[in-house]
């Protein structure tokens, strides 16, 4: 049911020289079900070598070429989708549910470029002397090595791909150990689809060694990373050593307002969908719950009877809601991250503990009395906590919300249309989404400021990351 991935090097499915692999665990009860190969530097100078050979060849290749290969890849996805959300569900631990709605997703995001393909646009400037031609010209940037995570192993992955591939780029992905085979098989969508052999290669391996040796190598023009901000700075530093151009989607601490005046059912029932989607291993999740103090209580009150309404199970049963976390780690991060807060004075109004003792599953949390001393209110949770402090007013809510060096998304709720505009610009923030949840859609920005990272994935902001603007003056004709 659950299948073997292998490394993608020039067309061929292969295990690897060196013959390491590494075993891929099921969150949901902590069963080995499959293995992923690892690649070594014998594997990464091939996948080099046709990435180097591919780009040459897709970047003369006409757009309209390579939005057709990406418009049938997305048709596979859609065509697929039964047998690739059960994949990422077993290996990732996501309900089937949201493992569907990720699978058509991509294949959204993949039409979302293929239109971008045909509009690489350049500009004629007017010359200053007669008989002279002024172009601007986009190019693609060349051959990409993109870093991609396991939460969401199918969206983090084809945003750059196919941006890459709409570009005229070639890619080398290395793709996240812990949930390979659903992002193999989106990859392999794109090869049916008819992008080249040479122009999309999948590795995986040691992530530290396979950074170390791609992003400095001469091939590659191009990093993307989407992943931790520690990381993400290290990868970033690397990136800066030899000018390469890089796009870094790292880690957020999302605030999520609630102004007095607010529908305070829907902002509740809306941000608790929000927080435990994906078991809150979501970068854009809401994090620190700001309610206004007249309306703290009511708002607490609903929050929790939401939380607590969360079936938590198996992603493959109907019924789930919320699957496990995705690995070991998230589980004794989220145990660290309640035991300091409740040390340092904090209340847990539900959850608080994982469920049973075998699988990653942690229970929909509530923490209320919150201070700053608490690690929770620092660093990203990735994971289904939510701590809820109250505020006075706009000015202090606002100190807080900017206080952390996170900038990814902001959430606000209120009736009033002169708060929403002032909260909306006074957020340091690239996403702010007000009285709705609705961020990450392939066609309008998608990513960070201050320690979250700059470039955009999404919009037409997106496909400029893989483009250069070449300038051509010309006299005579
Ligand atoms: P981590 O920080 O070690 O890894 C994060 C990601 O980066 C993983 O996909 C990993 O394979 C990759 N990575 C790590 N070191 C690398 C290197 N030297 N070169 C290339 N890639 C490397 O830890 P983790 O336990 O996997 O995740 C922990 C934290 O990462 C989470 O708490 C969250 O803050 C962040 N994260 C963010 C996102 C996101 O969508 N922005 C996704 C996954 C994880």
């Amino acid at each position: 049911m659950y299948p073997d991935t292998l490394l993608l090097i020039d067309g061929q499915w292969t295990s690897g020289s060196s013959g390491n692999d590494q075993s891929v665990l099921n969150p949901a009860n902590g069963e080995v079900i499959g293995k992923v190969a690892h690649a070594d530097r014998r594997d990464l100078d091939r996948a080099l070598e046709a990435a180097d050979r591919g780009y040459r060849k897709w970047k003369v290749t006409s757009p309209m070429q390579r939005s057709a290969a990406l418009r049938k890849a997305a048709e596979l996805l859609r065509t697929r989708v039964e047998e690739i959300s059960l994949t990422l569900t077993l290996e990732q631990g996501k309900p089937l549910s949201e493992a569907r709605i990720e699978t058509l997703h991509s294949a959204d995001v993949m039409d979302w470029f293929a239109e971008e393909a045909r509009r690489t646009y350049g500009r004629i400037i007017p010359a200053r002397s007669e008989g002279v031609m002024q172009l601007v010209v986009k190019e693609p940037v060349g051959p990409v090595a993109a870093f991609t995570p396991w939460n969401f192993p199918l969206n983090q992955v084809v945003r750059k791909c196919s941006a890459a591939i709409a570009a005229g780029c070639s890619i080398i992905v290395k793709g996240p150990e812990e949930t390979p085979a659903s992002c193999a098989a989106l990859i392999r969508a794109l090869l049916d689809g008819g992008v080249p052999k040479d122009v999309v290669q999948l590795v995986f391996g040691v992530p530290a060694e396979i950074s170390e040796y791609l992003i400095p190598h001469p091939v590659i023009r191009k990093i993307t990373f989407t992943g931790s901000t520690p990381v993400g700075k290290q990868l970033a530093a690397l990136a800066g050593q030899h000018m390469k151009r890089i796009t870094m989607e790292l880690g957020g601490h999302a605030p999520a307002i609630v102004f007095a005046d607010a529908d305070i059912d829907a902002a509740a029932s809306l941000l608790a969908a929000a927080k435990f989607r994906n078991a809150g291993q979501v970068c854009i999740s809401p994090t620190r719950f700001l309610v206004q103090d007249t309306v703290f209580d009511q708002f607490v009150e609903r929050f929790t009877a939401a939380t607590d309404s969360i079936a938590v199970g198996d992603g493959r049963l109907a019924t789930t809601q919320m699957g496990p976390l995705a690995n070991e780690r998230r589980l004794q991060a989220m145990e660290m991250f309640v035991s300091d807060a409740v040390q340092k004075g904090a209340k847990v109004r539900t959850g608080g503990t994982r469920v049973g003792n075998r699988g990653n599953f942690f229970k929909p949390t509530v923490l209320v009395d919150v201070n700053h001393e608490m690690r929770i209110m620092h660093e990203e949770p990735f994971g289904p906590l939510a701590p809820i402090m109250p505020f006075q007013d706009f000015d202090a809510v606002v100190k807080e919300a900017n206080r952390l060096p996170f900038g990814l998304a902001a959430y606000a709720y209120t009736r009033s249309s002169k708060i929403a505009t002032a909260i909306g610009s006074a957020f340091e923030s690239g996403m702010v989404s007000i009285n709705h949840h609705g961020l990450g859609l392939p066609e309008v920005p998608f990513g960070g400021v201050k320690d979250s990272g700059y470039g955009s994935e999404g919009g037409s902001e997106a496909i400029d990351a893989y483009l250069n603007t070449k300038f051509i003056s010309q006299l005579g004709h």
